[in-house]
């Protein structure tokens, strides 16, 4: 069975094709001929994970799952949540991001945040969601090389050290995206 994820970064396909069963291929964005920006205009990290799969059903046929994630923290009413991505302007620099981030937070003691990462999957005529969520909080300053985007400035709740700076695997196992991967498999291997 032939399965389109919807995106082009080759890092998330083989990450989520190692946890599939072995007869799932997944395919992706440019595998299905769509080189186009898939839209993401919604204002709910779900409602954008529904919007790109349903584009990808819609527009060219396939049954598919699109992912979407945002920060959200808790004393700035759950921002940058959606626009975590394009939170300090249009070209999305992590480091800008974070120096925004803990610019606002520069005079919080509250520092809890979450990640939160919702998986929408068309598959055989209906639509499923899944939600990963990894609860912790923002530090004060930037620690680590490791990871990508707010990673140097997130710690999980129980760790010490921020998700820049714990390995790969220990990420995906506590972490948002691999929570919502898992539910994914679970759902896929139970058909
Ligand atoms: P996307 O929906 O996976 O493209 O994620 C949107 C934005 O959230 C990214 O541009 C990153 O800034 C941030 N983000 C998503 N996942 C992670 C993560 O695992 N660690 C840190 N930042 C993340």
């Amino acid at each position: 069975m032939q399965l389109v994820f919807a995106t082009n970064n080759l890092h998330k396909l083989k990450e989520v094709q190692s946890m599939l069963p072995q007869h799932i291929q997944l395919l992706s964005l440019k595998d299905i001929g769509c080189f186009e920006d898939v839209p993401e205009t919604r204002l709910t990290i779900e409602g954008n994970a529904i919007q790109k799969a349903d584009y990808i059903k819609t527009h060219y046929g396939y049954d598919c799952f699109a992912d979407d994630t945002g920060l959200e923290v808790e004393t700035l009413n759950g921002e940058p949540g959606v626009y975590s991505a394009r939170y300090a302007g249009e070209q999305r620099d992590a480091h800008n991001n974070m120096d925004k981030l803990l610019e606002n937070l520069s005079d919080k003691s509250n520092r809890n945040a979450q990640f939160k990462t919702v998986i929408a999957l068309h598959l055989n005529g209906s639509l499923e969601t899944f939600t990963g969520i990894c609860k912790g909080e923002i530090t004060k300053t930037k620690h680590g090389r490791g990871g990508f985007g707010y990673d140097p400035i997130f710690k999980a709740e129980g760790y010490d050290q921020t998700f820049a700076e714990i390995a790969l695997e220990e990420k995906n196992r506590i972490g948002h995206r691999g929570k919502a991967v898992a539910q994914l498999v679970t759902f896929l291997n139970h058909l």
